[in-house]
């Protein structure tokens, strides 16, 4: 892979992405802003998409699984507050784009898919790309990763039909949960920080993602 000629190709696309769809929209974080002007995106994305991999949609990855939208991962990414120091973990890796934003802002990545085809993908981007402080697990990720625990930051990038009691128990006390909430129709983007005493949760903003498949997720797709 000629990773530099392609990132040269779509710099310009990637410049005005930032621009117009996230700082026009309101991020703010200088770290996500510069994270996602220098991760090449169009490289996670599928040769068929890769003409619109800086667009303002969502594309497919296959497996019936999308990439979500540059401004949806800015959001996210925002919401979990990462200075550089912390442990995260992703549930959705997909295509591994989110998880290359986050290793670029964190100091470790743990990244769950339940798809073994979608991981094993994205592992290999990951690893050609040179991001080495990121492990991509297969599994169910509706469990979360116990043995790991307990993160900073936990993202979800799959709809969940209530916040699983398991993944607030992995957070550290001043730790973030992001995770979009609801059903295929009807979703809105959750951020819970788990204090001393309390979960605070605060509604982000309506989103729509595919379903998050596992134990503690929805039964099936
Ligand atoms: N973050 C991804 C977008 C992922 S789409 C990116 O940057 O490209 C959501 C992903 O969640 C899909 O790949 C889907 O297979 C996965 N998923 C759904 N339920 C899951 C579960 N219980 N555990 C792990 N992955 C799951």
């Amino acid at each position: 892979m000629n990773t530099s000629q392609n990132t040269d190709t779509y710099a310009t696309d990637r410049f005005q992405m930032v621009q117009y769809q996230l700082v026009s929209r309101g991020i703010q974080d200088e770290r996500v802003l510069k994270a996602m002007s220098e991760v090449p995106r169009h490289l996670f994305v599928p040769e068929l998409y890769r003409h619109a991999a800086y667009e303002d949609c969502p594309l497919p990855i296959g497996e019936g699984q999308t990439i979500s939208q540059p401004y949806m991962v800015a959001i996210m990414t925002q919401c979990l507050g990462l200075k550089g120091k912390e442990k995260v973990l992703e549930i959705g890796t997909g295509s591994g784009y989110q998880a290359a934003i986050l290793s670029r802002l964190a100091s470790y990545v743990y990244t769950i898919e339940r798809h073994e085809g979608l991981a094993l993908r994205a592992k290999k981007i990951l690893k050609q790309m040179g991001y080495d402080n990121i492990e991509v697990i297969v599994g169910d990720g509706s469990l979360g990763l116990p043995e790991k625990a307990p993160f900073h930051g936990i993202i979800v990038t799959a709809c969940a039909p209530h916040v699983p009691e398991r993944l607030l128990n992995q957070l550290e006390t001043g730790g973030r949960l992001v995770i979009p909430m609801g059903n295929p129709y009807n979703q809105i983007l959750q951020q819970v920080i788990k204090t001393k005493s309390e979960m605070k949760s605060r509604d982000i903003l309506e989103c729509a993602f595919v379903p998050l498949i596992g134990e503690e997720g929805w039964k099936q797709e």
